[in-house]
Parts: structure tokens; C-alpha cells; sequence
């Protein structure tokens, strides 16, 4: 048996890292079997490449709990360590520089989920333990490690007769972290960072019914077995190349996603990069209507198929926030603080190329099935509209494929709007007014009434809308947006024949006098003059500006 001391300087450590990362401690198992994952597919590397020469197999890792001895298992059939790689990474590797590293990063560390990237990973055991043990055995033919560290700096490591390969790590669980003990709270946990690991997970064991033989006989009861239970899915559908998936693949990964999500995506964009930085995954377009306050279920982000965090803030552009799915990117650095991530490089490519991906989606949904995306622009505007708000490049790109329907539900393009009505919806200076509704029953009458005198009315209802109109006559030349009951309208050159008033001049004055004293006509314009066909008597009208002030 050796006896030595960790190699650190701090006094105790332990403490500190229990305090340090205390409101995150329950990531102490996601760190132990991102460790065993890892030696598991260092071995499959080993064997490929010849250097280890022992039968790979089908390993798994599992996770088992002992109530009795309060002590939670995880075990993996990976490469194991011989006692004198103990001694070289758990002893002192995964140390050096620990102090330093935790002076420096103090502020930024807890919201980032620093653990494991640091070489701390396996420490964090120590959050929920007040023992650990490690009992090893590597695929090189050398006896088998046991080491026991009891949260001080002192450890023990001897000799063991494990003789299959691999490594089980045994946490004495604390007193006040028992809950890690109850059954319910480890499958959530699985559940929640280790469902899409790349090696399979059995967690208890669960009982299946075998098919009956087609001779049976009609009494013959059904046989049933134990299986392990495997908490995972290790090959998630954003790890597959695109061409090997169908539409039911991608609908049925949502699912596996979003267990409580009744309703299918409209569609799906499969993120596939690797240069000049890494990243798959897969982001589905929820119909989203005019709701803008979705956040449950959101987009996930995972490195190597290990879930990190739903916080993608930074990573994702805003608009883009709305959208549910996943991204998978080991270049993503998750150790530093927010305000870092914004400033990071890799990340704003990430996010630019997240962005282009978008639009480039959108622009071939419209070129290969119109008809389609008419049909779900209502459910995707909001998003599109907030891009195009928030995103200048995304904005330079959408102005091919936003669509702008009219009241009656034809949809155009920009082009096709303004090849159609500019001519015809001119005011005096020249600028090319655009009639829109927010909403057609409100303003029905006001709707009715310029269709009769040949204008087109937009329909624009979203929560968006209005910064989208602004930002739209920020970015075009001689673009005026007008809502149906403004008295924009008043401004256009007409089109038409001279329209035929029904009442005559005496009529109106006294009827205009009447109404501009019960209505406030400091806001408000009666307009008597301009009607024709409608069921409307008079209008009352409201400079844009007014209106929007108001709104705003
Ligand atoms: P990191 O995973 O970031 O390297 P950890 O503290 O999690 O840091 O682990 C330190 C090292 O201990 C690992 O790099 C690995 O060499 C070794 N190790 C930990 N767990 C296992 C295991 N289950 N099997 C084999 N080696 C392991
Ligand atoms: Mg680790």
C-alpha cells in the first residue's frame, strides 16, 4: 500500500469546491459518466487502432445505487487505469493549477458550469461524497488499483482483486445529499444530461414480454425476461448525416426531445459544420402564431452528446430563441462568463452561421413549395419579423422570402408588392404609401373602403409588427407605411374616376360640425368627402404618427 499526499497547495480543497460550485453540485454525476463515456471511447479508439489488443465488445456504463451502505455506483468497462496513472491523473493532474484557476474565475464560474473542463471533473464527486473510491483495472495486463480519498488531502492507494477491465467509481453519499440516493432523482438526472451519451447507460433493469410463437397454444401465457434498463438513445438523430434520415426520424427525435410537446414542428433545419468550428445539431420551428413568450421547452445545447445547458443566450441570436431543438458544439467555451461569450469570435461566427442557415432555409422552403410556406407563414412570421428587426444580416437576406399577405390572404413578396401597387398607392411627394391592417374586423369599414377605391391593404398582426414597419421604412427609399384608418389615406393620388358623394355639400358641413364636437379633433380628422360605395356614412381618421406614438 502507498501513502502519499495530493499535490496542492490550498490547505483543504474540498470545502472549497463544495462551496464553490455548491448550487450546481448536482452535475457531479454528469462528470463522472462524461469520465467513464470517456474511457470507454478511448478504448474503442485503442482497439481500432491496434495499440490495445483486447475484444472491445458492447460496453456499457452503469449506475447503481446501494441503499444500504448509502453508496452510488458508477461503472464502466472503458481502458481503467493502472496505480500509476491514478497517481499521474487523479493525484495530480487533475490539480495543477487549481488554485490559480479558482482565483481567477470566482465571479464567472458558477453561471458557467466550469466544472470538467478544468480537469476538476472527477473532484466534483466530492460535492455530494464525504468518501469515494476508485477501484480500477486497465486493459494493459497490470493488477487492479484501489483509491480512497476521504475529502481530505490525504489518500490511499493499494492493491485490488478486481479482474474485469474497466473502472467503478463508489461515492459514500453525505449526509445532506441523500436525495441522490432515491431512485426518482437518478433517472431525472439521467434523464437530463446523459439521455443522448454515445455509450449505452443501464440504470436497473426492466421487464419485457416476449412474443407469443404463432403455435401457441390459446391459453399459453406470454413469457417475460429482465433486460437492463438503458436510460439513453447513443445515437441521436442529429449525430446522423442529414441523407440518412427521414421526415419521421426528425419527428420522432422532437419527441424524444419534447415528451410533452403534442404538436408537431413545421419544419427543421439540420446544422451540420466543421469548419471553422464545430457544430451539429438540429432546430425545429414550433407554430408559434402571434405568441412571442415561449420558453419552456427550449433549445438545448450539448457538447459531445453531454447536455450542458438550456441558457443559449449569446450563443443563439435572440430571434432565433424562439426555435426548439438542439446544437451540439465542443468549441463553444462554456468556462468563462456571459459578457465573454458575446465578445468570443468562435461564438459570433457560431451565431452568424446559426442565422444564414435560417434564412437560407427559408428561402428554399419558398422556391420549392410556395404554397406551403404560405400556409405556415402565419406560425414563422413572428420569428422571421423579429430576425429582421434584431439581425441586420439576417434582414438583408429576408427581404427575398419575407412574405406580406393582404387582408383576403394573398401573399406577396416585396418585389411583387412593389411592382403591383406602387404605381397606384403614390402620395403627393412620391413616396410609395402602404396601406396595412392590424386587424381585420376592428377595421373592417376602414378595409372595405380603400379596397373600393383600388388600394391593396397588408395585413400586419403581430406582436413585431410595428418595429418590423419601422424598420422597413428605415431601409427602403421612399417607403411610407400607413394603417387603413390613418389619414394617410387622404394623400394618395387616386386612381380612379371622381367618386360620387351622397351627400350634399350642406349635408356635410352640418353633419361635420356635429361629429367634430363630440370627438376629440385635435387626433381625429372627419372625413366626409371621399365616399363612395361603402355602408360607412363618414370616417373618422387619425394622423400615423399619432397612432403609433400612442402604441409605442
Ligand atoms: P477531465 O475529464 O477533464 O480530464 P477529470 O477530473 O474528470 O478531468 O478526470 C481526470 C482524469 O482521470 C481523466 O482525464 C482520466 O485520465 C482519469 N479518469 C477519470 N475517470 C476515469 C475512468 N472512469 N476511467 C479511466 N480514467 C478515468
Ligand atoms: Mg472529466
Amino acid at each position: 500500500m502507498t501513502k502519499g499526499s495530493i499535490n496542492v497547495s490550498v490547505e483543504n480543497i474540498f470545502p472549497l469546491i463544495k462551496k464553490f460550485l455548491y448550487s450546481d453540485h448536482e452535475i457531479f454525476l454528469r462528470e463522472l459518466i462524461s469520465n467513464a463515456t470517456d474511457a470507454t471511447l478511448k478504448l474503442k479508439h485503442l482497439t481500432n487502432i491496434g495499440e490495445a489488443k483486447v475484444e472491445y465488445g458492447n460496453p456499457k456504463i452503469e449506475v447503481k445505487i446501494n441503499k444500504e451502505n448509502n453508496t452510488l455506483h458508477i461503472i464502466d468497462q472503458g481502458i481503467g487505469m493502472t496505480a500509476e496513472e491514478v497517481e499521474k491523473y487523479i493525484n495530480q493532474v487533475a490539480f495543477s493549477g487549481a488554485e490559480e484557476f479558482l482565483n481567477k474565475y470566482q465571479d464567472s464560474a458558477k453561471e458557467s458550469g466550469i466544472i470538467g473542463h478544468f480537469g476538476l471533473g472527477f473532484y466534483s464527486a466530492f460535492m455530494v461524497a464525504d468518501k469515494v473510491e476508485i477501484i480500477t483495472k486497465s486493459y494493459k495486463d497490470e493488477p487492479a488499483a484501489k483509491w480512497t480519498c476521504d475529502g481530505s488531502p490525504e489518500f490511499t492507494l493499494e492493491a485490488h482483486d478486481k479482474t474485469e477491465r474497466g473502472t467503478e467509481i463508489i461515492l459514500h453519499i453525505s449526509e445532506d445529499s441523500r436525495e441522490f440516493l432515491e431512485e426518482f432523482r437518478i433517472r431525472e438526472l439521467l434523464n437530463k444530461y446523459n439521455k443522448f451519451m454515445p455509450i449505452p447507460i443501464k440504470f436497473g433493469t426492466k421487464t419485457e414480454t416476449l412474443p407469443l410463437p404463432e403455435d401457441a397454444a390459446e391459453d399459453a401465457k406470454p413469457e417475460t425476461i429482465e433486460v437492463d434498463n438503458i436510460i439513453n438513445n447513443p445515437t441521436p438523430a442529429w449525430t446522423k448525416n442529414p441523407t440518412e434520415l427521414t421526415k419521421e426520424d426528425y419527428l420522432n427525435f422532437y419527441r424524444e426531445l419534447y415528451p410533452t410537446q403534442f404538436e408537431e414542428p413545421l419544419f427543421w433545419i439540420h446544422l451540420n459544420v466543421d469548419y471553422p468550428f464545430n457544430l451539429t445539431g438540429i432546430l425545429f420551428f414550433p407554430r408559434l402564431g402571434n405568441n412571442i413568450n415561449i420558453d419552456k421547452d427550449k433549445i438545448q445545447l450539448y457538447q459531445n452528446q453531454v447536455y450542458v445547458t438550456d441558457e443559449v443566450k449569446g450563443i443563439v441570436p435572440d430571434f432565433l430563441m424562439l426555435l426548439r431543438g438542439v446544437i451540439d458544439s465542443p468549441d463553444i467555451p462554456l468556462n468563462v462568463s456571459r459578457s465573454y461569450l458575446q465578445a468570443d469570435g468562435a461564438v459570433k461566427k457560431i451565431s452568424q452561421y446559426i442565422t444564414r442557415k435560417v434564412a437560407d432555409k427559408m428561402n428554399s422552403l419558398l422556391k420549392e413549395d410556395r404554397e406551403e410556406f404560405e400556409k405556415k407563414w402565419n406560425d414563422i412570421k413572428v420569428v422571421l419579423e423579429y430576425g429582421v428587426v434584431s439581425e441586420e444580416k439576417f434582414a438583408e437576406k429576408a427581404d427575398k422570402f419575407m412574405l406580406f399577405p393582404n387582408v383576403d390572404e394573398t401573399y406577396f413578396t416585396w418585389e411583387e408588392f412593389n411592382e403591383k401597387f406602387k404605381e397606384i398607392q403614390t402620395d403627393k411627394d412620391g413616396n410609395f404609401v402602404v396601406l396595412y391592417a392590424t386587424d381585420k374586423n376592428q377595421q373592417d369599414s376602414y378595409i372595405q373602403s380603400a379596397k373600393e377605391k383600388g388600394y391593396e391593404v397588408l395585413l400586419l398582426d403581430s406582436p413585431i409588427a410595428p418595429h418590423f414597419i419601422q424598420k422597413l421604412e428605415y431601409s427602403k427609399e421612399k417607403v411610407t407605411f400607413a394603417r387603413v384608418d390613418a389619414d394617410h389615406i387622404n394623400n394618395l393620388i387616386k386612381k380612379d374616376e371622381p367618386i360620387v358623394a351622397r351627400l350634399s355639400d350642406e349635408q356635410k358641413e352640418t353633419l361635420k360640425k356635429e361629429i367634430s364636437e363630440t370627438i376629440d379633433s385635435k387626433t381625429y380628422t372627419v372625413q366626409l368627402e371621399d365616399l363612395s360605395l361603402t355602408d360607412a356614412p363618414f370616417m373618422i381618421t387619425q394622423p400615423e404618427f399619432m397612432r403609433r406614438m400612442k402604441e409605442m
